[in-house]
C-alpha cells in the first residue's frame, strides 16, 4: 500500500512490484515472464498433420422461405435412416454422413446471431446456404442474409425452394438475385443454384453434394492431434445436469475428462452427448457435442480450450473475470464522471437533460421551442421525451436512470409517480406560467455552469525601504498609491511592469501596531515571503471574486 498498490491479500501484483517488495526483506525475487493467457494462444498447425474436415453449413433466408422445413427434411432423410433414433436433443448443430462424406449444419441462428458470433471471433460458417422460395421473391432479409455471408467472406450456394409449388419460378428467382451479384454458373457466375423442395425432398440430395463440391474447392483443413479447442455454439441449464454447451471442436479431439476453460467458465467435461442422445467418449474436429462439467453457463461465441493442468484452467478463468470485473468498473466511472465534472471541466459541452409533458401538444411544443433558445455552447437542454399527458411513473422512471429533470406544464402528477418519486429523487417542476419555467430551467443549467472567477485590483504600494528578513519573511516599508492593502490579501509583486512574484500579506503595521488595512497615501511596513524584493517594486493587491456563471 505504501507503493500506493491497493492490492487485497489474494490479488495478483507485478513482478517488478514484488521485487521492490521483497528488496526491503533483502530477498531476491527472480521474475520469469510468463502471460497466462499465453496458453490459449493456438499451436501452429503441423501440415503433415491436416486431414480434410466437414464442411460447417449454415442456412440463411427471408422468413418462410422454408429454413427449418429444408434442415427437417434434410434430418429426415439422413439421419433417422441411418443412426439409432435420429435426434433427440436440440444442441444447436448436428453432424450428419452423406456417402462417405460429413456435414455439420448450424441451426439457422438468425441474421443477428450470425454476424454477433462473428463480432466475438467466432466466424465458425464455412458455407451459406441462402434459402429463396420460388413462389415469392427476393425479401429485404435475403437481402441481408446475403450482406452477412458477404461480411463474413463465406461462399453463397442458393436453394429455390418450394418448386413443388405449382406457382413457383426458379427463373425470376435467379433473375431477381443477379442484381445481388449472386450469378449462376450457366450465366457464367460462380455462384451454385439448387432447386429444391423441402416438403418433396427433390433436389435435396444434389444440395447435398454441391456443398461437398465446394468443401472441396474450400480445403477445409483441420486435425485431430494436438491441442484441442472450438467455440460455444449453444448453452443452457439441462435438469439433472446443470449447465451444458455444445462445442463445435475446430482442431484436436476433446475427451471425457478434458480440463477445459471458456471466457470465465472453467471445468472438466463429465460427459459427452451427440445430436442423438448418444454418449460419445471424445470428438474431433467439425462435430458438434454437448458437454456437461460446466462451472457456469457460457456465452454463443466463446473459444473453448483444453488445457492439460486444471490449475491454469481455473487461473485463466479468474484472471478473464478478474478482468471483466475491472473493465465494468471503468465503465461505470466513466459514465458517473462524465455527467459530474469532466465535461465542463474540459471545456466541453455540457446538457441538461429534460422530460417536458404539457396539457396539449401545441403548449409542450412552445415550452420546448422556448428552451431550445436558452442555453450556449457552454450548456444545451436535451430532451429525453416530449409528450402530453400527465406526469407518469414511468416519467420518473426515465428520469431518475438518466439523471433528468422533469418539467410539467398545466398538467399534474399521477398518485403512482408521486409515490416513486420520493424515493427515486426526481426533480419535478409543474407550472402554469410559461415564463416561471423558464425562468427555472435557466437558473438550473447555469447552476450546473463552473462559477467564473474575476479578478479585481484593490490597490497598488510602492517599496520605499526594505528593513530586513523576519522570522515569517521580508520586511519592507511602503506608499499606498492607490486603493488600499489589507492584511492576508493576495498579491503581486511587479517590476518594470513585469510581475516577479504571487502570494499574499502576510502582516499589516502602521508605525508598531499591527492594522487590518491601510488606505491611499498612507505608508505602511509589510511582511511579504519573498526575499529579493526591491526599492521601488510596486506591490499590486487584487481579489478573486467568484460568480455563478450567466446564460
Ligand atoms: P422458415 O421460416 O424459413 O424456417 O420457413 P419454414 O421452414 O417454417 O417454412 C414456411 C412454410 O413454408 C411452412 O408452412 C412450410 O411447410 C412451407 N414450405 C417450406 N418448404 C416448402 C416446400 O419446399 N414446398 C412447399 N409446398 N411448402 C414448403
Amino acid at each position: 500500500m505504501s507503493l500506493g498498490i491497493m492490492a487485497t491479500i489474494n490479488q495478483t501484483i507485478t513482478g517488478e512490484t514484488a521485487e521492490l517488495i521483497a528488496a526491503d526483506f533483502d530477498i531476491t525475487v527472480e521474475v520469469e515472464t510468463f502471460e497466462l493467457s499465453d496458453l490459449l494462444k493456438e499451436e501452429e498447425l503441423d501440415v503433415s498433420q491436416l486431414e480434410s474436415r466437414a464442411p460447417i453449413v449454415t442456412i440463411m433466408g427471408h422468413v418462410d422461405h422454408g429454413k427449418t422445413s429444408l434442415l427437417d427434411k434434410i434430418r429426415e432423410t439422413r439421419i433417422a435412416s441411418g443412426e439409432a433414433g435420429g435426434i433427440t436433443q436440440h444442441i444447436g448443430a448436428y453432424h450428419l454422413k452423406v456417402g462417405g462424406n460429413s456435414i455439420t449444419f448450424l441451426d439457422t441462428p438468425g441474421h443477428e446471431a450470425f454476424t454477433s458470433m462473428r463480432a466475438r471471433g467466432a466466424n465458425i460458417t464455412d458455407i451459406v446456404v441462402l434459402v429463396v422460395a420460388a413462389d415469392d421473391k427476393v425479401q429485404p432479409q435475403t437481402i441481408e442474409a446475403i450482406q452477412h455471408a458477404r461480411a463474413a467472406d463465406v461462399p453463397i450456394i442458393v436453394a429455390v425452394n418450394k418448386i413443388d409449388r405449382p406457382e413457383s419460378d426458379p427463373m425470376r428467382i435467379q433473375q431477381e438475385l443477379l442484381a445481388h451479384e449472386l450469378i449462376p454458373e450457366d450465366l457464367g457466375g460462380s455462384n451454385i443454384f439448387v432447386k429444391v423442395s423441402a416438403k418433396t425432398g427433390e433436389g435435396i440430395d444434389e444440395l447435398l453434394e454441391m456443398i461437398h463440391l465446394q468443401a472441396e474447392i474450400l480445403e477445409l483443413k483441420s486435425t485431430p492431434k494436438g491441442s484441442a479447442r472450438g467455440t460455444i455454439i449453444e448453452s443452457r441449464v439441462r435438469k439433472g445436469q446443470g449447465p451444458v454447451g455444445t462445442v463445435l471442436v475446430q482442431r484436436g479431439t476433446i475427451k471425457i475428462g478434458d480440463f477445459f476453460v471458456m471466457g470465465s467458465i472453467h471445468g472438466r467435461i463429465r460427459a459427452m452427448f451427440n445430436e442423438s442422445g448418444v454418449p460419445l467418449v471424445e470428438a474431433g474436429p467439425s462435430i458438434p457435442v454437448e458437454i456437461s462439467g460446466l462451472s457456469n453457463v457460457p456465452e454463443v461465441g466463446e473459444l473453448f480450450v483444453v488445457l492439460d493442468d486444471e490449475k491454469n484452467a481455473r487461473l485463466i478463468a479468474e484472471e478473464h473475470e478478474y478482468k471483466l470485473r475491472a473493465e465494468t468498473i471503468r465503465e461505470q466511472q466513466k459514465t458517473s464522471l462524465d455527467n459530474l465534472f469532466n465535461k465542463i471541466e474540459e471545456g466541453e459541452a455540457t446538457e441538461l437533460r429534460l422530460i417536458l409533458k404539457g396539457d396539449v401538444q401545441g403548449s409542450v411544443e412552445a415550452l420546448k421551442t422556448s428552451i431550445e433558445q436558452i442555453g450556449d455552447e457552454r450548456i444545451s437542454p436535451r430532451f429525453l421525451l416530449c409528450a402530453v399527458g400527465n406526469v407518469t411513473e414511468t416519467d420518473i422512471t426515465l428520469a431518475s436512470a438518466s439523471d433528468a429533470i422533469i418539467v410539467g406544464f398545466n398538467v399534474q402528477m399521477d398518485a403512482k409517480a408521486r409515490e416513486i418519486r420520493a424515493n427515486e429523487g426526481v426533480d419535478v417542476r409543474l407550472y402554469d406560467v410559461i415564463y416561471n419555467a423558464l425562468d427555472d430551467i435557466k437558473a438550473a443549467m447555469e447552476g450546473l455552469l463552473e462559477p467564473e472567477i474575476r479578478e479585481e485590483i484593490v490597490g497598488h504600494l510602492e517599496i520605499r525601504e526594505v528593513f530586513s528578513s523576519g522570522k515569517n519573511g521580508m520586511v519592507v516599508g511602503g506608499l499606498v498609491t492607490d486603493g488600499k492593502m489589507y492584511r492576508n490579501c493576495m498579491i503581486r509583486v511587479l517590476r518594470n511592469e513585469k510581475n516577479i512574484f504571487e502570494g499574499s500579506i502576510i502582516s499589516l503595521k502602521r508605525f508598531k501596531d499591527d492594522v487590518q488595512e491601510v488606505l491611499q497615501n498612507y505608508e505602511c511596513g509589510l511582511v511579504l515571503e519573498f526575499s529579493e524584493i526591491e526599492n521601488g517594486d510596486i506591490v499590486e493587491a487584487y481579489e478573486q471574486i467568484e460568480e455563478s456563471a450567466k446564460l
